[in-house]
């Protein structure tokens, strides 16, 4: 079955912090990522803010990527606070946004309904989710793209 749409509303700042992180990774050549945390607001989810993780930048003759130490991947669950959790991962791309396989394979947050969020161009311009390519976790089927039409269900910028 299809995952429903929830509506993750997402803070001005959250964009901003986010993409400060990534352009400074940019400049040096390297992909950042990162997560979103939140909490349940009724049906629907209040963003409430960004943690990065460690992390390490991977630069090989067929590309970069970015990986967290595994000191990362142990310890994530402890930076939550009680009524808080992960919903989206995000991360940036040098170039085109898009999942690639190793992005695919990532397992940070697998929960049914996850969303992953991959930025453009190293974050030079703010974050814009409808340049962005977002992708949904649905069990069975893997990482689904969503269109601009799912995106606004998904998500809405606020003040
Ligand atoms: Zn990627």
């Amino acid at each position: 079955m299809a995952v429903k749409d929830v509506l993750h509303y997402v803070p001005r700042r959250l964009l901003d912090e986010s993409r400060d992180f990534f352009y400074q990774r940019g400049l040096e050549g390297c992909e950042g990522t990162a997560l979103w945390i939140g909490r349940p607001a009724g049906s629907e989810v209040l963003l409430t803010r960004l943690f990065i993780p460690e992390q390490v930048c991977i630069k090989t003759a067929y590309g970069i990527g970015v990986d967290l130490t595994e000191r990362a991947h142990y310890t994530l669950t402890d930076t939550l606070e009680p009524g808080e959790r992960f919903y989206a991962r995000i991360h940036s791309h040098p170039r085109e946004a898009f999942h690639s396989k190793r992005d695919d394979a990532n397992e940070i947050i697998t929960h049914k309904g996850a969303l992953s969020i991959v930025v453009p161009n190293f974050a030079v311009d703010p974050i814009d989710l409808t340049q962005c390519a977002i992708y949904r976790l649905e069990h069975g089927r893997g990482w689904l793209r969503l269109n601009i039409g799912d995106v606004a269900k998904v998500f809405e910028v606020v003040p």
